[in-house]
């Protein structure tokens, strides 16, 4: 079915880009498992190499049930087009080795994912390429630090995992003036929450291992912008210079959860208001960062790019790091496990998990305490995550710790 950005949501989550007539009548879009494609004559192979004719060459360029979720989230962000890719980490080098090159410079927030933040350290810088840290949740600082030489401006909004947004239209705009691209991780909002398009920014990509794919059985990443950007992003990025792209087969799965996405979303975010009201009252807690919260810090900026609060909770405790461990080793239905976005609530703990590729020192000069502990609140009725929790903060050791 072709829809517009008139139809709903749902509706393209479901149906955008598939006609079952086409295909047998198959209600679900068939999964094409095949690394290769065959060409009907030599001359025929020839005219899709020098891209004069449309139609497949090869998986790692391009398959019929990739393409259908590239098209599917390009429609659900307001984008042209869409690249998938084997992982969250594999959009996000693939974007960068595409528009970087030595004697660039990437602007990026103080906040980012662990991995984010130790591939620009690590990687990006071993070859020539600039990273300066600025807190984006300030236009005013990005618009003092940006030069000439920034080629790209990178944020997560809300970020991983302090929960701390970027005004995505503001900071969008300077990148803009600067011919700098603003690229935005989109993992924690999803499209259902925040379309940053809308908003100004040029290219907006996800680890589809979280809400998109939704039901934490695979890892996959997807990228989307304009049609040209993503074009580079397929034929440089991912086809020469990572390889990072998604197998059919997970592209199969993500579709199946796209389905839901929307509701699940819902519930996620519906849940997670209870239990962060929860938290902000009990005695043990000492701050809770949810955009969903009257007091939350930039409740403003929450109103103005998100329609939801989401299901991600970043709280501290009191009793500081040792009551942070000690409230997830007392959980029982909540599970301790890195990633989020499933149907199961997860908790972590980012000091000594997601963002231990952080020093001690970048990670107090990055607004990530020793004490935060990240809660993705799952699909389970919400009386029994709050049950847990209750029963894990009334353990007399928690009191005791200093
Ligand atoms: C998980 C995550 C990533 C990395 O994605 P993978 O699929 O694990 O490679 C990137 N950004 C954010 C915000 C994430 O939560």
């Amino acid at each position: 079915m072709t829809t517009d950005s008139k139809t709903g949501f749902a509706t393209r989550a479901i149906h955008h880009g598939y006609d079952p007539l086409d295909e047998h009548g198959a209600l679900t879009p068939p999964l094409h498992l095949t690394s290769t494609f065959a060409f009907d004559t030599a001359e025929q192979g020839g005219r899709r190499f020098a891209g004069e004719e449309a139609g497949h060459i090869y998986t790692r360029i391009s398959n019929p049930t990739t393409a259908l979720l590239e098209d599917r989230m390009a429609s659900l962000e307001g984008a042209e087009a869409g690249v998938a890719t084997a992982s969250g980490m594999g959009a996000i080098t693939s974007v960068m080795w595409t528009f970087l090159k030595a004697g660039d410079e990437v602007i990026t927030d103080k906040t980012l994912y662990g991995c984010t933040f130790a591939f620009m350290r690590d990687g990006l810088s071993r070859f020539g390429v600039k990273v300066t840290h600025v807190d984006l949740s300030d236009p005013q600082a990005l618009a003092e630090a940006i030069s000439d030489k920034t080629r790209m401006v990178y944020f997560e909004t809300p970020a991983n995992p302090n929960m701390r947004l970027v005004d995505i239209a503001a900071i969008s705009a300077i990148a803009k003036r600067h011919n700098a691209l603003s690229v935005v991780d989109n993992t924690y909002a999803t499209p259902v929450i925040t379309r940053p398009i809308e908003h100004g920014a040029d290219i907006v990509l996800h680890s589809a291992t979280k809400y998109l794919g939704g039901h934490g059985d695979l890892i996959a990443g997807i990228v989307v912008g304009s049609a040209e950007h993503m074009h580079e992003v397929r034929m440089v990025g991912v086809k020469d210079m990572t390889g990072a792209v998604l197998a059919p087969f997970n592209a199969h799965l993500i579709l199946r959860g796209l389905k839901t996405l929307e509701m699940r979303v819902e519930r996620h975010a519906a849940s997670a208001a209870v239990v962060a009201d929860f938290l902000t009252t009990h005695e043990q807690v000492d701050v809770v960062h949810y955009p969903g919260l009257e007091g939350f810090a930039q409740r403003d900026v929450a109103k103005a790019q998100m329609a939801l609060g989401g299901g991600m909770i970043a709280f501290e405790l009191k009793g500081g790091f040792q009551a942070g461990i000690n409230l997830m080793n007392r959980l029982n239905l909540i599970r301790r496990a890195v990633s989020l976005g499933d149907a199961e609530t997860l908790i972590q703990h980012p000091a000594s998990m997601t963002h231990s590729t952080y020093t001690a020192e970048e990670r107090h000069a990055h607004g990530i305490s020793d004490g935060l502990v990240r809660l993705s609140v799952g699909l389970e009725t919400p009386a029994d995550i709050i049950d847990d929790l209750t029963q894990a903060l009334k353990a007399p050791h928690l009191q005791s710790v200093a």
